[in-house]
């Protein structure tokens, strides 16, 4: 009778055994994860900057209208959508501004280049770099009246008024 339980024991042992050796997708190996999480973490750092580089914006007065031509590669450089940086000018110079098909920002007005940058400074400040880690690698999402952007260092989330 013992004999015969031990018997069947083993054979549910054998046949666990047997299920579990069933192909399976391998697990990922410990150390290999932690390499590749290091490697990650590194490679993240290595990324990260506090230095940004962002093309001067180049600007030009036509008939009491500032053309602010390269407006799409400024905010490729700073990875925000032209219409942000659009409506933040507006705001800060209280005026209107419209785009057209050279993507090129019609700003009603004089204002001067050095202005404009500064503008843009100043929109990097708020709505791009991280104020926690003063890095620049942080992901938007717009909503209609608030940005919300994520920094890719630290995690850290910000939500601001457009
Ligand atoms: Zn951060």
């Amino acid at each position: 009778m013992e004999e015969c339980e031990l018997a069947e024991m083993r054979a549910a042992l054998v046949g666990k055994k047997k299920r579990k050796a069933k192909p399976r997708p391998e697990p990922v190996p410990e150390e290999y994860t932690y390499i590749y999480l290091l490697q990650r973490a590194k490679s993240m750092k290595v990324n990260g900057s506090r230095v940004l580089m962002i093309p001067p914006a180049d600007c030009l007065i036509e008939n009491h209208r500032t053309c602010f031509a390269n407006i799409g590669k400024v905010c490729r450089s700073i990875n925000r959508t032209p219409e942000s940086l659009a409506k933040f000018i507006t705001k800060e110079f209280n005026t209107e501004a419209s785009f057209r098909k050279d993507d090129a920002l019609y700003i009603k007005g004089k204002f001067d280049t050095g202005k404009i940058n500064t503008l843009i400074r100043e929109f990097v400040k708020r709505y791009v770099q991280c104020s926690s880690c003063k890095y620049f690698q942080t992901t938007a999402v717009y909503t209609k009246k608030y940005l919300r952007f994520k920094c890719e260092i630290c995690n850290e989330v910000f939500r601001v008024e457009l």
